[in-house]
């Protein structure tokens, strides 16, 4: 089983500017100077040596995450802008589909790139939105009306449903199982833990973990328990979370690191990415993620006993994570 992001920006897409895109090939073509490449394949190799900042961007769009388990049916979580770009990978010809659309919460970043979503205007082709909000199926049709957008939600042709299900629901694909949790943001949200052969993956955005996150009883850790891969919302920094962004919804780097030490999670994917922060301010949390996961792990855990999370990586669209 492996995700991957396809939108991993907070709140509204924010692609890298002209003069930011301009000042990453300056950085690249300075640490060059005393390369001789005689390849493109040298070129690349030696990106690969650069931080990611240097040659790509954390965010562009707004979330959507595919979980891709081997299922004919595909899988997918919000329905922000990264919903376009995947949509961008399906052939012209391609054979009609199912697609399960898991839906966190309707703020707009989750809903706006289905507009945009080829597959919705085949015929041949099922949508069946998943989720909790009693309002999923007004939502998605109202920011479709005049005068926010062009063509309305009638126009789609394939066959859309809204699958609304009570807070505690799980749900079966095919043979893949998913577990629910609702979460602190504002108008609620639920955060998804898709399981199959023996692999999970969780994707838990737009959740705030307060006070009580310190609390041995804190339900999360049971809901990423051993979780393959954490798809965490750490939009903020501690500061913030904690002081003057306290309850508007979203969580930090330190917060993720230490649930998913406790919870003992695999991979912990940094997602949700603040759209003020630059790639290198994103890059300095992560390195902050990284110190606070060696000294947690130094206080909590004995030598013989392994360290979680075992890799922290911040997402990007375009990025794949094997389970
Ligand atoms: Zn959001
Ligand atoms: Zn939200």
């Amino acid at each position: 089983m492996k995700a991957i992001i396809w939108g991993s920006c907070g709140s509204l897409p924010s692609p890298a500017s002209s003069s930011a895109i301009r000042q990453k090939v300056k950085n690249a073509l300075w640490a060059a100077r005393s390369e001789q490449f005689q390849s493109e394949k040298q070129v690349d190799d030696f990106l690969e040596t650069l931080p990611h900042s240097t040659h790509g961007t954390y965010k562009a769009n707004t979330s959507c995450v595919q979980i891709d388990a081997g299922t004919e049916d595909v899988i997918l979580c919000d329905a922000g802008t990264g919903l376009r770009d995947y949509a961008l990978t399906i052939p012209a010809d391609a054979q009609p589909r199912t697609y399960h659309i898991f839906v966190s919460h309707l703020h707009w970043d989750h809903i706006q790139g289905f507009p945009f979503f080829s597959p919705a205007y085949v015929p041949e082709n099922t949508i069946i939105f998943h989720g909790f909000h009693s309002s999923i199926e007004s939502s998605i049709r109202k920011q479709m009306r005049a005068p926010y957008f062009p063509v309305p939600f009638e126009a789609m042709q394939a066959s859309i449903e809204f699958d609304i299900q009570e807070n505690g629901s799980n749900f079966d694909l095919n043979d893949v199982h998913i577990r629910t949790i609702k979460q602190e943001h504002p108008g609620d949200s639920w955060g998804y833990r898709f399981e199959h052969k023996n692999k999970s993956i969780v994707y838990s955005s737009d959740s705030e973990h307060g006070p009580e996150s310190r609390n041995s009883d804190y339900p999360f850790i049971d809901f990423f328990n051993k979780a393959d891969i954490l798809i965490f919302d750490g939009q903020y920094t501690f500061e913030d979370a904690n002081n003057s962004k306290r309850h508007w919804g979203h969580s930090d780097h330190i917060t993720a690191v230490e649930l998913a030490a406790r919870a003992q999670v695999k991979q912990l994917v940094i997602s949700h990415h603040e759209p003020s922060h630059g790639d290198l301010e994103i890059e300095s949390l992560c390195a902050e993620a990284a110190a606070y996961r060696q000294e947690y792990n130094q206080q909590n855990t004995s030598k013989s006993k392994h360290a979680y999370p075992e890799t922290i990586t911040l997402a990007y669209d375009g990025l794949v994570i094997e389970a």
